[in-house]
């Protein structure tokens, strides 16, 4: 129950045993083809997709080397570690970040990202971790942000790594000129390959002002698959199987399925949380359905209640970042998650709960099984 990696489900790791053919071969253009067609459908897009051979730091870092030059302006919401991340690595590529901060658990008022655009008539792009990991907190508002940025002229770039495939996202409707995630989380397949979507308006300008860099320099992906639909590089075959067969299972649910079940786990989980005599981290409005963040109470000591519930219950969550490390702890709602994810999560947190000494509400599992009625 971590917030990525989750758990692989056998069909997709099974896939990996196929053999690893040669990267130049019709085998290899038919599978990254239709690798390419699935991840669009996923995305709800007709933009062009590059599945990069990396985590989702090299696809966020892809996303900022190929737009930002020296001096460029970019609007950024920052309310957690990965937004301050993506922040910081605009700055440090020679863009200026104009940082909107919130409190970790908080979005920016909307307001504020016109009232940037306004003050700032130069602004090339607006990037935006729609699903802050870290602080189990969502943006609740990319659509508008996705008109703006294109009212506005600018780039509109989501890092959607620990959100894409469990909550709506559909990028050409959002105006989202780069979307990119990762194999890890939301999508269920093992780490190591991020996918990239680009908007025709951004893929022109990175034709026209590539980077410096070769392994990141998108123009090549996108020759390699025009000319010959392969990559430049040699790609981590056995992951793209897995990422193939995620994918399948993905569309054999159904997006609007899918994001309905992470929904009423999310909303399980809150409840179940609840009633135990646990808050949740973030604001009503920007919790997120993909981690679950909870406050802990007096007598929970982190490394104890997780080490618990890992020892003792096979329950493996996360703690918190940073300047919340010890006060927080995040369960990754995520993937496959279902009813026995929930159910035997949240029946173990008390358990670990009670043998700290921690009272709880025995009804809590019965608030959550209530909300898990409405999976059917
Ligand atoms: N962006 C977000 C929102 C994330 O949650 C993460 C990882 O958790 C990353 C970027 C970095 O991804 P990775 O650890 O796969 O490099």
């Amino acid at each position: 129950m971590l917030p990525g990696p989750t758990n692989v489900p056998n069909r997709v790791m099974n896939a990996m045993l196929a053999p690893v053919i040669n990267h130049r071969s019709d085998d290899f253009r038919t599978l990254y083809k239709s690798i390419v067609e699935k991840t669009q459908k996923v995305f709800q897009t007709s933009n062009d997709i590059v599945l990069l051979t990396t985590s989702g730091t090299g696809a966020v870092e892809a996303s900022v080397v190929n737009l930002i030059k020296k001096g460029d302006k970019a609007v950024i919401p920052v309310n957690g570690e990965f937004s301050t991340r993506l922040a910081d690595l605009i700055d440090s590529w020679g863009g200026q970040a104009i940082r909107i901060n919130a409190p970790p658990g908080e979005n920016p008022p909307y307001d504020k990202f016109e009232e940037a655009f306004d003050k700032n008539k130069d602004i090339k792009a607006l990037y935006a971790v729609y699903n802050e990991t870290s602080t189990g907190t969502t943006i609740r508002y990319m659509d508008k942000l996705g008109q703006l940025a294109s009212r506005k002229g600018a780039y509109f770039i989501a890092d959607a790594v620990s959100i894409l495939g469990g909550d709506e996202l559909p990028v050409d409707k959002w105006n989202v000129d780069i979307c990119v995630t990762a194999s890890q989380k939301a999508l269920a397949a093992p780490p190591g390959v991020s996918p990239v979507s680009v908007s025709k308006r951004a893929k022109k300008y990175m034709q026209e002002n590539p980077p410096p860099t070769q392994y990141l320099n998108l123009k090549r992906y996108f020759k390699y698959y025009e000319e010959h639909f392969e990559t430049p590089f040699t790609p981590a075959l056995p992951l793209y199987y897995a990422f193939r067969e995620a994918l399948d299972m993905v569309l054999e649910e159904g997006m609007e399925n899918r994001i309905r079940r992470h929904r009423i786990c999310a909303d399980a989980f809150y409840a179940g949380l609840s009633a135990l005599g646990l808050t949740p981290f973030a604001k009503p409005d920007a919790r997120s359905n993909m981690i679950i963040a909870v406050n802990y109470l007096p007598g929970m000591d982190d490394k104890k209640f997780r080490g618990l519930l890992s020892s003792e219950f096979k329950v493996l969550i996360a703690g918190g970042f940073g300047d919340l490390k010890g006060k927080v702890f995040r369960v990754g709602s995520m993937g496959e998650v279902g009813r026995y994810h929930v159910m035997r999560t949240i029946s173990s947190i008390a358990s670990a709960m009670n043998m700290l000494g921690v009272k709880t509400n025995p009804e809590a599992t019965s608030v959550a099984m209530d909300k898990l009625k409405a999976l059917g």
